[in-house]
């Protein structure tokens, strides 16, 4: 561990190698476990970091705004990289904003309406980071990465950079080909059209109004916890099962959207799975539908 760290901190500060860091600091779910070891490098220092990584067998989970994740309780072995504020820049040429993937969504749709640049707007209120929307597909209220993705650079698992179309990233609902390649991105490039500020302001607003008014923004959460199962709203579903309030521990089903379990005030982990496992028991008997969680979990449960 003592020549890791020495090997770490020849390219990396000491203030960005952090060990055994408590995840909740980090996921929006505010649950998780420590880290063993919690690196924030900048862009140019990912493939160095990886390298050292690899060259000690350590394990590598990458995580953006950790804003889709539920982490054990037991935290992380190994490397936790994240892609965060230190790998963050956003640069705006004509139409196209590329950010960095560490950019968050809303700073980088605000830069866009700065700009007077339009098609960005569905995405100023999801919380992710940009990586992290390429991975998932990040949608709402009719619009989804897909639409406004033009390029992607990812790093694949042998450390060549590489720059890929919005097809050759096969996004689908919630997906795309990152996870299964094993590639970290790096950054995106969008594709936006010239709007009028005013209009793009008030599409905004409107979205975040909707947010405020349907999701429990005032817990914290990792948004909607199950995929939308074909033909069916889980929420609706989870209303219907009779679970809304449910809750074990410090895990509930929102009051205010079934589809989101929220934590109502130090829940664990295995609080927040035994809620997820209940729904998906009670749903199932009840009308036959499996859901399947949007939420990735990471480390073991
Ligand atoms: C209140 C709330 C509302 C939400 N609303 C929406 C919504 O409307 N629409 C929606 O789609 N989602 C929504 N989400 C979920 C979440 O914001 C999205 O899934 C988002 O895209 C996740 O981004 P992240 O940076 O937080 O990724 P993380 O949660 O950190 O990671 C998600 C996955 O991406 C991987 N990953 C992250 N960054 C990288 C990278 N640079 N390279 C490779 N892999 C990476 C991780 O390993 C993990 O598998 C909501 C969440 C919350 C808490």
């Amino acid at each position: 561990m003592e020549q890791l760290q020495r090997e770490l901190e020849k390219v990396l500060k000491k203030e960005q190698i952090l060990q055994k860091e408590p995840m909740d600091r980090h996921t929006t779910f505010r649950v998780g476990g420590p880290a063993d070891l919690f690196l924030m490098p900048k862009t140019d220092q990912i493939t160095e970091t990886l390298e050292i990584l690899l060259r000690h067998q350590i394990e590598v989970t990458i995580i953006g705004n950790g804003s889709n994740l539920l982490v054990a309780d037991s935290g992380i072995r190994g490397a936790v990289i994240e892609m965060g504020r230190q790998s963050a820049g956003i640069l705006v040429e004509g139409e196209y904003v590329t950010a960095q993937a560490g950019a968050l969504l809303s700073k980088t749709a605000g830069e866009a309406y700065k700009n007077s640049l339009s098609g960005m707007e569905f995405a100023a209120g999801i919380p992710g980071s940009v990586g992290g929307a390429m991975v998932m597909n990040a949608g709402a209220y009719g619009g989804e990465m897909k639409d406004i993705v033009s390029s992607v650079t990812v790093l694949d698992k042998d450390g060549n950079v590489k720059e890929l179309t919005c097809d050759q990233m096969e996004f689908g609902y919630r997906r795309s080909c990152v996870e299964e390649q094993g590639y970290l991105v790096l950054a995106a490039k969008f594709h936006l059209r010239k709007g009028q500020p005013e209009q793009i302001r008030l599409r905004m607003e409107e979205l975040k109004e909707q947010r405020i008014a349907k999701q429990p923004l005032e817990y914290p959460s990792a948004g909607s916890t199950f995929r939308r199962p074909e033909g069916h709203f889980a929420g609706k579903l989870i209303m219907d099962a009779g679970l809304s309030g449910f809750s074990i521990g410090g895990a509930q089903v929102s009051e205010k959207h079934c589809g989101f379990v929220i934590n109502k005030g130090n829940a664990a982990a295995a609080d927040v799975l035994a809620v997820i496992h209940h729904i998906q028991k009670t749903v199932k008997e009840q009308f036959g539908v499996d859901l399947k969680t949007e939420v990735k979990m990471i480390g073991s449960f």
